[in-house]
């Protein structure tokens, strides 16, 4: 089920981790962000869209972890961008003859059967300079950062008043370092301040996984993330209920243990 959390801007969650795909309406379809995760989620969106009249003319990845690169033949054949290091990391996934079988290992198992693989990871990287997405919409802005992953980017819709965030500021999720990087926490602040500066003008944040929330709520989630990440940089333990006994996904503090077992070692 759509639901609109803007002006032309509607949000379809998923039942795996409140995942939240993003349609954006443009003047001959929509921009559809992260479409997903299971495959009856995404023919009801492409049902949805077509009682709309709005054909999905252009996707975008917010990066190359795989439920955020998923797509169904429903939503037809368009170009679906992601920025450059983001195509070029899951060209590099698919590049293996046996990826299907790599990925399926990560892939919850309650939900792998119904995770369509087959048109997932088919990225188009927009040029490194490339500020905006290439369509005929309002524009959107591409915030490009190192944090999550590789080639991470959140997209501004400036018009609309909204940030739509990947997997950065989430309300259920703390922050899952890139602890492949040189250097994750560095990365991470640079990219949560980036957040800082375009926070004036944002009224609605959609994180990748969590709930969608207001502007004090965008500003409560880059403080929350950054007391996190402080945290764990000055080896202390933070206060932070997603990590606690009451998290809201119970393997939520392993996680936290694991960051902090990698960072330890780093
Ligand atoms: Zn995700």
């Amino acid at each position: 089920m759509l639901r609109q959390v803007a002006d032309g801007v509607l949000v379809h969650e998923s039942e795996f981790i409140q995942s939240n795909s993003v349609v954006v309406q443009g003047r001959a379809g929509v921009l559809l962000i992260d479409p997903g995760i299971t495959r009856n989620e995404m023919v009801d969106l492409a049902n949805d869209l077509r009682e709309l009249a709005q054909p999905v003319v252009a996707g975008f990845a917010t990066h190359p972890d795989w439920d955020h690169v998923l797509w169904h033949a429903g939503f037809g054949v368009v170009p679906r961008y992601g920025t450059a290091r983001c195509a070029a990391s899951i060209r590099e996934v698919l590049s293996n003859a046996d990826w299907k079988a790599r990925v399926a290992e990560g892939l919850p198992p309650e939900f792998a059967a119904e995770i369509p693989m087959d048109l997932l990871g088919y990225i188009t990287g927009l040029p490194a300079e490339a500020a905006q997405i290439p369509w005929d919409g309002p524009a959107v802005r591409i915030i490009e950062h190192q944090a999550h992953a590789t080639g991470h980017a959140a997209l501004l819709i400036e018009e609309r008043g909204v940030l739509v965030a990947g997997d950065m500021l989430s309300d259920i999720l703390m922050p899952f370092l890139d602890l492949q990087a040189a250097n994750p926490i560095g990365d991470y602040l640079d990219a949560l301040h980036l957040f800082d500066g375009v926070a004036d003008g944002v009224d609605v944040v959609i994180p990748g996984h969590g709930s969608v929330g207001g502007a004090e709520q965008l500003r409560t989630r880059i403080e929350q993330d950054r007391a996190y990440v402080q945290a764990l940089r000055d080896g202390g333990v933070p206060e932070d209920f997603r990590v606690g006994p009451s998290a809201p996904l119970e393997w939520l503090p392993d996680v936290h243990q694991w960051q902090l077992q990698q960072l330890a070692q780093k």
